[in-house]
């Protein structure tokens, strides 16, 4: 056990009266809930360098697009909840929709050329509804610094220009991707995956690594790496790809000519219903906090 009691709030008046009673360096983690290994490996760096950390667990439907999964997005508060007070977090925030968008809101975020392309283009409104739901959240509680996964790339990308553009005076903290045992990124989603295509799954991670051996090897050139990732994909029946984008990681920008400078590998594969999402940087040693902070939206 952490020594520390986990403190519950659900309106913005009980979060502001919380924050105020609140000193010193606070980390916060935004979520979805649906907690798992990869959540807490945000939490548990926020532990290691704040104070206080504040997590906040908010299904953010402006982030959904029409027949996405807002609905049926699995929500387990009371399982969450004791995750939370075995990590050691302080605070935690579980507002309604209606407390964070009340009758009448008007006000959107919109970051823009980086919200275009890869999951923006697939999903319109998506990084507005997060860019607006996060600024929220960084106007209510005032973190020195906020974590996200490497998971969400372009998320990471969209947030830190929205920083910038808009100074907040908060870092973003970028964490790797926490995966499975045979690879698969962990996900609130993979709930969705039935036994076979839980199995069918783990060609994503051996697709990512094919392309990171190649690029190890000398292959620079964009369309030789998605050739390569396509190739081990393709081999899984229920593997349905849905894209496959080398990019640039600063602005993702989509690189079409071979080049030393470091590359972002995206890819969302669809198995069964749900799109599985994943990524990493070229070259592989980049993986890790140092790397992907340094060059993600860098
Ligand atoms: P979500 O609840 O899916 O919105 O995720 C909340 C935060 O956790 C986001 O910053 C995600 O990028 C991050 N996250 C989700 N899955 C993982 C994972 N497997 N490894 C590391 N971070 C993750």
């Amino acid at each position: 056990m952490s020594g520390r009691t986990l403190q519950h709030v659900e309106t913005i008046d009980a979060l502001r009266a919380a924050r105020a009673q609140l000193a010193g360096r606070i980390g916060l983690v935004p979520t979805m809930g649906a907690l798992h290994e990869g959540h807490l490996s945000l939490i548990e760096a926020a532990r290691a360098e704040n104070d206080t950390v504040i997590v906040t667990i908010f299904v953010n439907p402006t982030q959904f697009t029409p027949g996405e999964d807002y609905q049926s997005y699995p929500r387990d508060l009371n399982h969450d909840l004791a995750l939370l007070e075995k990590a050691g977090v302080d605070l935690v925030f579980t507002p309604s929709p209606d407390e964070i968008y009340p009758e009448g809101f008007q006000t959107l975020i919109n970051v823009e050329f980086v919200s275009l392309g890869l999951e923006g283009e697939r999903r319109p409104g998506h990084f507005r509804g997060v860019a607006t739901v996060v600024a929220k959240l960084f106007n209510l509680i005032q973190p020195q610094i906020a974590y996200f996964g490497q998971k969400d790339a372009q998320q990471v990308v969209v947030l830190r220009r929205m920083v910038r553009d808009l100074n907040f005076p908060i870092e973003i903290a970028v964490c790797p991707i926490v995966r499975a045992p045979d690879g698969l990124a962990l996900s609130s989603r993979n709930a969705y995956l039935s036994m076979a295509e839980r199995e069918a799954a783990s060609v994503i991670y051996r697709a990512l690594r094919a392309a990171a051996a190649a690029y190890d090897k000398g292959e620079r050139t964009p369309a030789t790496l998605r050739s390569i990732v396509r190739d081990v994909l393709h081999a899984e029946p229920l593997a349905v790809v849905d894209y496959i984008a080398v990019t640039e990681p600063h602005l993702l920008r989509g690189i079409h000519e071979a080049s030393g400078d470091p590359l972002l590998l995206s890819l969302v594969v669809k198995v069964g219903e749900p799109r599985l999402l994943d990524n990493c940087l070229l070259p592989w040693w980049l993986n890790d906090r140092a790397g992907l902070t340094a060059t993600l939206g860098a």
